[in-house]
């Protein structure tokens, strides 16, 4: 006996080399058994306390997004993720670097143990975190790696690498430092880092030198750095990095996607990691949610199913997350999507325009086999600047989630006796 049937989707989990139509059965919060339709029938119906149908959908494991910032109420970035991910398929939320060492235990007991999700954090170098727009490295103070060890060690598997953000605004006048205190900390954590890029300097060139295998470039697709891509080719940092096994990510966030410089790297042979940087200032948009920055992926010219690979699979070996397949086994965190067929304009941070030949609508997320209930996010703090556009959408999806409640007011609605207690 099954708790959960998922039947009869197209299912696309890249980590078990799966793209078939198939049935998806869940006991115990866990994945026990993914039946392909051509090895025979599918997996009966009755055998199931719940069956949802997936017939012309797209069902994959549960999204994860390697770089968000979910420490809401207490960061200048910091969104709730349960308002998002069950209309988004996003099941395992990367924290990179809200908190370090002061509020880790907070980003932990106030943030990720209340929400539905699975949230996982990377330790920002800076003890402040990303409790403000910038700056936390001005004071070298914070910057103490023997603070940040012991914070970590405390925190066992939740804090899966480290964050720093190396660009000339959050550096200041210290260069490097920064980046060789964070590489100091990952070594002895033996976790990745994480280096966010942006304006230098420092450089790519600078930064590089200081990746290890398995660390994390994040806004890899980036319009500013200005020697990450030249003349549509990686540069020789650039290269030296993907070489030496340096994993690109994307991390789209309001300001780190041009087209150009994604397209280039494609051709290039680059397979990056897809990841949103979700936070206040890019889910009302250029972001929006890591869906459809899986489908501007797509329109830059990977696959679906490469898509696809990058928001489970490839993420989740990044940090070694138990997470992004539905091998038996496995915790049954399920995206189901309509993955609708056309071409639609999907635009980048610098106002670029691609066509996406599909669009991904998700229309039910599971978390340990459990549907995510609907939940309406909070209105955004107020430092956080809207378009006209952002607020019209805003206002809509207020107006909608108050419509959505109907009242029992109508003749048809009373047309058989409410049922009663003990009735
Ligand atoms: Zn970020």
């Amino acid at each position: 006996m099954w708790d959960l049937l998922v039947r009869g989707g197209r299912v696309v989990d890249p980590a078990s080399g799966l793209d078939a139509v198939a049935d998806v059965a869940v006991r115990d919060g866990r994945i026990a058994e993914v039946r392909p339709h051509e090895r025979g029938a599918g997996l009966a119906a009755e055998d199931a306390a719940e069956v949802a149908d997936a017939a012309g959908r797209l069902v994959t494991p549960g999204l994860v997004d390697l770089h968000t910032h979910v420490w809401h109420g207490a960061t200048y970035w910091g969104l709730d993720p349960d308002p998002i991910a069950w209309r988004t398929g996003v099941t395992t939320w990367v924290d990179a670097g809200s908190a370090g060492a002061y509020s880790m235990d907070g980003l932990r007991r106030f943030a990720a143990e209340l929400a539905r999700v699975r949230v996982h954090a990377l330790i920002n170098v800076s003890a402040l975190g990303l409790v403000a727009e910038t700056g936390e490295h001005h004071n070298l103070d914070n910057l103490d790696v023997d603070t940040a060890v012991a914070v970590a060690a405390r925190h066992g598997g939740f804090v899966r690498g480290v964050k720093a953000r190396i660009d000339a605004r959050t550096v200041g006048r210290h260069g490097l430092e920064p980046l060789r205190r964070a590489a100091a900390l990952a070594r002895r954590l033996d976790r990745p880092l994480m280096v966010h890029v942006g304006y230098g300097p420092p450089t790519i060139a600078d930064i590089a030198p200081l990746l290890a295998e398995g660390d994390i470039l994040t806004h890899c697709a980036s319009g500013c750095p200005t020697d990450l891509v030249a003349d549509g080719r990686l540069t020789a940092p650039a290269r030296r990095a993907l070489d030496a096994g340096a994993v690109f990510d994307l991390g789209h966030g309001s300001g780190a996607l041009a087209f150009d410089v994604l397209e280039a790297e494609l051709a290039e042979g680059v397979r990056p990691v897809a990841s949103s940087d979700l936070h206040a200032r890019s889910v009302h948009g250029p972001a929006f949610d890591l869906p459809t920055v899986m489908a501007k992926l797509v329109a830059a010219g990977a696959g679906l199913p490469e898509a696809i690979a990058a928001a489970t699979v490839r993420p989740a070996r990044a940090l070694g997350l138990d997470a992004g397949t539905l091998a038996p086994g496995a915790a049954a965190d399920i995206a189901v999507f309509d993955a609708e067929e056309g071409r639609f304009p999907v635009v980048d941070v610098h106002g670029s325009v691609r066509e996406s030949p599909v669009r991904l609508t998700n229309t039910a997320t599971y978390v340990d086999g459990r549907l995510l209930p609907p939940c309406a996010a909070e209105p955004p703090p107020p430092w956080i600047p809207l378009s006209g556009s952002q607020r019209r959408a805003e206002e809509d999806r207020v107006g909608a989630t108050r419509s959505a409640v109907r009242r029992l007011e109508s003749p048809e609605d009373f047309d058989e006796p409410f049922p009663r207690a003990g009735s």
